[in-house]
C-alpha cells in the first residue's frame, strides 16, 4: 500500500513512456515487501540539473538514467564505479551517505545474462552499430573471452572512437556497413549483436526492416546466434529472418530484466529477486497489451 512513508526509485530521460522498467520493478519491490515504488520521469536536457538537485532533497532512494542523459550525467555524480566509467556511461544512480550522487552501470551484465550458459570462449562475433549501447555489449564480449570482435556502423567517426577504446583489450576491427568484408565475417561468425535500432516498434519504422538491408544479411547461416538489443516487438524482423534460416535467437528482454535486477540491487545494498518476478510481469503486461 503507498502511504505517506511511501519511497520511490525513479526513470529520468526523454521520452519514457515506452518503457517497461516501471512494470518490472513495481513488481519486485512488492516481492520484496519493500515500501517503494518506481515511476517514470519524462526530464528535458536543460532541467537534469535541477531535477537531479531536488530528488537529493525528498524521499527519492535511487534512479535509472535513460537516453539522453547517460553521458550528462556524469558530471552530477560525486562517486563513479570503474564500469561506469570505463565505457563512459551511466544508468544506475544511488544517493550515498553525504546525500550525493553514486552512479553506476548495469548494462554489461544485463548483455551477458543470456549468454552465460553457452559455451563462447575464442569465438567470433560481430557488433551492429556504434552507439552507447555497443559499448556496454563489447565490454560484455570480452568478459565472456570472445577471440575476435568486427563493428559494423555507418558511422565512421564513432566508429573509430569506439574501436580506440577497446583496442589494447582485444582483437578489434571496424567496418563500414558498405564494405565486402563483411559478407565473409558473417559467414564464420559465432554470435551476431544488433545495437541498431533498426526493427525497433515505432510509428515511422517500416516492416520487416533489417540492419545495413536485406543483401548484408544474404551469406547469414545455421551456425550463428542472432542477439537483438531491442525488446519490442519481440522478436524483431532480423530475429524472424534469422530463426527462419535456423539460427539461435535471443531478443532483448532478458538484457532489460538482467540489468533492472543488478540495478534494483544496488539501490538496496544486495538485494536479490528471481528472474521471474520481473519476467512474469513483463509477459503479463505485454499480453493484455
Ligand atoms: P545510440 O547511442 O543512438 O546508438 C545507435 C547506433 O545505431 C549508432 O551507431 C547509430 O548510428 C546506429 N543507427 C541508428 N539508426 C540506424 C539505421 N537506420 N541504420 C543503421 N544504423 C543506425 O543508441 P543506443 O543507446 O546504443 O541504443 C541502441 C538500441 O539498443 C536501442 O534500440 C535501444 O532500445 C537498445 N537497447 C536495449 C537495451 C536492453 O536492455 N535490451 C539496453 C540498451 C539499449 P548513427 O550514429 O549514424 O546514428
Amino acid at each position: 500500500m503507498i502511504t505517506s512513508e511511501t519511497s520511490f526509485i525513479a526513470l529520468i530521460g526523454n521520452p519514457v513512456s515506452h518503457s517497461l522498467s516501471p512494470i518490472m520493478q513495481n513488481a519486485a519491490l512488492r516481492y520484496l515487501g519493500l515500501d517503494l515504488i518506481y515511476i517514470a520521469i519524462p526530464c528535458r536536457d536543460e532541467d537534469l540539473e535541477s531535477v537531479l538537485d531536488s530528488l537529493k532533497n525528498i524521499n527519492c532512494k535511487g534512479l535509472n538514467i535513460t537516453i539522453p542523459h547517460k553521458e550528462k550525467v556524469f558530471d552530477l555524480c560525486s562517486e563513479i564505479s570503474p564500469i561506469a566509467n570505463k565505457l563512459k556511461a551511466i544508468n544506475t544512480l544511488k544517493l550515498n551517505t553525504e546525500k550525493e550522487w553514486s552512479a553506476t552501470n548495469t548494462d554489461v551484465d544485463g548483455f551477458i545474462y543470456p549468454l552465460k550458459a553457452l559455451s563462447l570462449k575464442n569465438k567470433q562475433s560481430i557488433v551492429l552499430g556504434s552507439g552507447g549501447a555497443a559499448r556496454s555489449v563489447i565490454q560484455g564480449l570480452i568478459n565472456l573471452n570472445f577471440s575476435t570482435i568486427s563493428v559494423v556502423s555507418r558511422n565512421k567517426s564513432s566508429l573509430e572512437k569506439l574501436i580506440k577504446n577497446f583496442e589494447d583489450q582485444i582483437e578489434i576491427q571496424g567496418l563500414l556497413n558498405n564494405d565486402n568484408k563483411a559478407q565473409n565475417l558473417i559467414k564464420e561468425a559465432n554470435l551476431i549483436v544488433n545495437t541498431t535500432p533498426v526493427g525497433m516498434k515505432t510509428a515511422t519504422n517500416k516492416e520487416n526492416m533489417l540492419p545495413y538491408g536485406e543483401t548484408f544479411w544474404r551469406s547469414l547461416n545455421s551456425k550463428t546466434i542472432v542477439y537483438d538489443l531491442i525488446y519490442n516487438p519481440a522478436p524483431t524482423p532480423l530475429l524472424k529472418f534469422s530463426a527462419k534460416k535456423g539460427c539461435l535467437i535471443i531478443d532483448g528482454l532478458q538484457m532489460l530484466i538482467a540489468q533492472g535486477i543488478k540495478s534494483l540491487s544496488f539501490w538496496t545494498d544486495g538485494l536479490e529477486v528471481p528472474f521471474h518476478v520481473m519476467n512474469d510481469a513483463l509477459k503479463e503486461y505485454l499480453e493484455k497489451k
